[in-house]
């Protein structure tokens, strides 16, 4: 029988990649299930009270963990800009005001970098991975990419602020790249590859091969 791990997250995009960058670590043998997978108790919505990303990643994996009683992982993430002090941050997926309005998020951040010349124009991807195991351990581990704001999107692919990111050291944004040439780079997929081994710890050592 395969271990059976839950991603603490209904976003369909996050769900996707984080299935390809954990499968690609973990292996067949690993079993990982979207919180909303029929087989598993409802889950709650959980409020990101926390002020980090490391935080509400805990608070998101602790709940599942919970509802379920299975190891659970959880991502928290974002885009921080070096202009606005590391904001949107925390405020990523609402700094539009509504909370998932991707393209509103998008419109807004350029906007507000309107004036704001190419030296100046950092930014970083975050990403904080957590892994809960009820009545056991608890880690977190980041992930960040870094690049350059471009002035519009470009690009269709990925998801929330992708098409405006363009990774140092490559002429495409987020949004252009393909999914496993972001995942190799991505804040995700760092911050999910570096918790791989606890994941594995936690399930036993089933993972890639066995
Ligand atoms: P969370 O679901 O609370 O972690 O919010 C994450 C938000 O940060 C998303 O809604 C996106 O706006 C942004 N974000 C996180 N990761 C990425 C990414 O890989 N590409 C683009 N935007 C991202």
């Amino acid at each position: 029988m395969s271990a059976r791990l839950v991603l603490a997250t209904r976003n369909a995009h996050k769900v996707g990649e984080l299935r390809a960058i954990l499968g690609d670590v973990l292996g067949a043998a690993v079993e990982v299930l979207p919180v909303d997978d029929p087989s598993l108790p409802p889950a709650v919505d959980v409020a990101e009270t926390g002020v980090t990303f490391a935080e509400n990643a805990l608070l998101k994996a602790r709940a599942v963990a919970a509802t379920t009683g299975l190891p659970s992982v959880a991502d928290d993430s974002g885009i921080a800009v070096d202009v606005l002090g590391g904001s949107p941050g925390v405020f990523s997926a609402r700094w539009a005001g509504r909370h998932g309005d991707d393209a509103a998020n998008l419109a807004l951040l350029l906007a507000q970098l309107a004036d704001v010349p190419e030296p100046h124009r950092g930014a970083q991807f975050v990403c904080a991975a957590a892994l809960v195991v009820p009545g056991g351990v608890e880690r977190v581990e980041h992930g960040r990419l870094r690049g350059v704001l471009e002035r519009a999107p470009r690009g269709a692919g990925g998801f929330g602020y992708d098409p405006a990111l363009r990774p140092d050291g490559h002429d495409l944004t987020c949004g252009q790249l393909a999914p496993e040439a972001k995942n190799a780079i991505s804040h995700r997929g760092q911050a999910f590859r570096a918790l791989a081994p606890a994941v594995l710890e936690a399930l036993g050592g089933r993972g890639a091969g066995g």
